[in-house]
């Protein structure tokens, strides 16, 4: 039974195991209707297996989900009825044209002769594949096979649509209409559930976003408000020639929330980094010291699911 009208997927504590390992472990989380809901992480967090456990691929070895109200497990054809997936992998019929591929699965999904085609006709046109409509899938690139998936899943009108990270490893072009698609849709009501490495394109797609590593959320928000979160992790790097060291009057600095060094290399913690910068060249001139080595770093992908991850140890989700 689903505890909220407004949420139309509702995962409470899935768990998944293979053999030793736990791929995900005790996730809960919720999406609401008509969203863009991120599902973010690095490789091999638990993503994929998420999203097979939700759209029926997988058994969970744990947990509850509901999708539209329907348990994932005992009713898992009506938790299915509504949604189409997007896979990591691209996996058309090879040798059948995007028309055939399109078709086909409208067929699956019983839909009407005439919204089909009315559907496809739009689809293919706005994915930049009305060209090659009728050639065979096999002499597609990666960009247009991954168009067409995404032509095939929202030909039968899903209300959620399940991306697996959609645009790895595509051209500029394919990635860039892939996403615009996606949003247009998004605006027209379509709940859009995007597993993703790519902070980037998280940050400019979700309206929320869940961070998942090693199998476990450790944070669930709007990216504006993880963006602000990260910006504490942003640092400027900097090295002397000669000593004694400024370490104090550095550690002094507006905005420096903390500093650590490594040999000569001092790394200040800052909200700002190009302000602190300015800063660090105004103290070198004062004290007539010498700069060496000067720059802004943002934190790496890798420390941002980590210092995630290390917030949420600290203070554990309510
Ligand atoms: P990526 O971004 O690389 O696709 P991911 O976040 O989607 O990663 P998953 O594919 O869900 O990660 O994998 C999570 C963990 O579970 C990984 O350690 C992976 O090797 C393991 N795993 C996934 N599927 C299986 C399987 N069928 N059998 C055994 N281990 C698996």
């Amino acid at each position: 039974m689903v505890k909220d009208q407004a949420n139309i997927i509702e995962v409470e504590g899935l768990s998944k195991a293979f053999g030793k390992l736990t791929a995900v472990n005790h996730v809960s989380f919720a999406v609401r209707r008509g969203e863009l809901f991120g599902f973010l992480g690095p490789n091999g967090a638990g993503k994929t297996t998420t999203v097979r456990m939700l759209t029926g691929v997988l058994e969970p070895s744990g947990g509850t989900a509901t999708i539209q109200g329907h348990d994932i497990r005992s009713e898992s054809l009506l938790s299915r009825a509504h949604l189409a997936v997007v896979p990591e992998e691209a996996n058309v019929y090879l040798d059948l044209s995007p028309w055939q591929n399109i078709m086909l699965m409208a067929e699956l999904h019983s839909m009407p002769r005439k919204q089909r085609i009315h559907n496809a006709l739009e689809l293919l046109d706005s994915l930049g594949l009305a060209d090659r409509k009728h050639q065979k899938a096999r002499t597609l690139s990666k960009g247009f096979r991954q168009r067409l998936m995404l032509c095939a899943a929202l030909v039968t009108e899903p209300e959620i649509l399940f991306l697996d990270e959609p645009t790895s490893g595509l051209d500029v072009q394919s990635a860039r209409l892939i996403r615009r698609i996606v949003q247009e849709m998004n605006l027209k009501g379509l709940t859009v559930f995007l597993t993703t490495h790519n902070m980037e394109e998280a940050e400019k797609m979700c309206s929320r976003l869940a961070i998942i590593n090693n199998g476990q959320i450790s944070a669930i928000d709007t990216p504006r408000r993880l963006h602000s979160a990260m910006r504490s992790q942003q640092f400027v790097e900097v090295r002397f020639l000669g000593e004694p060291l400024p370490t104090l009057e550095l550690q002094s600095l507006p905005g420096v929330s903390s500093l650590d060094s490594t040999g000569s290399t001092i790394r200040l913690y800052t909200e700002t980094p190009g302000r602190t910068a300015a800063e660090i060249a105004c103290l070198a001139k004062s004290k007539t010291l010498e700069i060496e080595h000067l720059c802004t770093r943002k934190p790496s992908l890798e420390a941002v699911f980590l210092y995630f991850t290390d917030q949420n140890k600290k203070e554990p989700a309510q």
